[in-house]
């Protein structure tokens, strides 16, 4: 990048999200949304960035006039691996899950952290703001994916004992178990239902249930009646498992918000402003998604 864009930064800041494809992200309205509520000067765009090009994208933004980017499918855990080799400052979040999904600059050093963890937790206590890890800590995640990563991280750190991943895939459950540590025990998918009885919390972090695909095959008549259904999935927002668990009487937290929460580091870091996540940019949002 040029000289010319660097000082286009200066008067106007921008700032990105590069995927490969990336048209269907929503953070452009998010960040958009922000900088028109604050009233601050700044540009927020979409960049196809293919695999072939992911290194050099990254170790060019301090030459590129961007103060950083968003980094979403599928290249979180290869920013990681080129930001750690470059010398760049990797955050907890970051370090723990091995996956990067938001880049800023500080002079000229790059920054790494993976706010999905703040972001699903943010969403999750404005959601059930009397939860106690000690007293309903027994948490069962389904998938083992990035995202099953950040949300079993965010359980840990809240001060969950015992979080249970069930994923088709065993392996994947049990390699995140080892990664993310003591607390974390992995389970088939097919053992799932049984464990419901002993379930405070149940997160789906699954693709299952997202437009297109089908429900999670998953039976939720045996959770407790005090249990709190999730789900990260936020096309459609009201998933099936979320209307099985409203029908039930049970409380659910949409997917969307962590969308909207995890971007709230990001926009501070690039803009200089701490945004909220308000009722109405989810109304906007969910009028998008709709
Ligand atoms: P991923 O890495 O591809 O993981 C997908 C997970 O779904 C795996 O555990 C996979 O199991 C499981 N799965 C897929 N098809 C299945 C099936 N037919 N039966 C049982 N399990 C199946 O995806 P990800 O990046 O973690 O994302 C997962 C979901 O979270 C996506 O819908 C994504 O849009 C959503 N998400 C939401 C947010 C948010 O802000 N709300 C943030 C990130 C992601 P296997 O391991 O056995 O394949």
């Amino acid at each position: 990048m040029t000289g010319q864009n660097a000082s286009e930064s200066d008067a106007v800041p921008r700032a990105c999200v590069i995927g490969w494809p990336v048209e269907h992200s929503r953070s452009p309205l998010i960040h958009e949304w922000w900088l028109k509520e604050l009233g601050l000067p700044g540009r927020y765009e979409k960049r196809a960035v293919p695999p072939g090009e992911l290194r050099e994208f990254l170790l060019s933004l301090p030459r590129s006039g961007r103060r950083g980017c968003n980094v979403t499918v599928p290249h979180k855990e290869a920013a990681f691996r080129i930001l750690r080799d470059a010398g760049a400052v990797i955050h907890d979040a970051a370090r723990r899950l091995a996956a990067v999904n938001t880049v800023w600059l500080e002079g000229d050093r790059l920054h790494a952290d993976n706010t999905d963890v703040h972001g699903f937790m943010a969403n999750f206590r404005a959601h059930c703001p009397d939860w106690r890890p000690r007293e309903h800590g027994n948490v069962l995640v389904v998938g083992a994916g990035g995202a099953a990563r950040a949300v079993v991280a965010a359980f840990l750190e809240a001060g969950a004992e015992n979080v249970t991943v069930a994923n088709r895939t065993v392996e994947k459950a049990e390699r995140l178990a080892e990664d993310l540590g003591p607390g974390v025990t992995a389970i088939p998918f097919d053992d799932a239902a049984g464990r419901l009885p002993e379930t405070d919390v149940l997160v789906n972090a699954t693709t299952l249930g997202m437009e297109g695909r089908p429900p999670l095959p998953l039976d939720i008549a045996a959770l407790p009646a005090h249990a709190i259904v999730a789900d990260i999935v936020y096309v459609p927002l009201r998933t099936p498992l979320l209307a099985a668990a409203a029908a039930r009487g049970l409380r659910t937290v949409e997917g969307l918000g962590m969308l909207l929460h995890q971007a709230v580091p990001g926009f501070e870091k690039w803009f200089g402003r701490r945004p909220r996540v308000t009722e109405a940019l989810y109304r906007h949002l969910a009028a998008d998604l709709e």
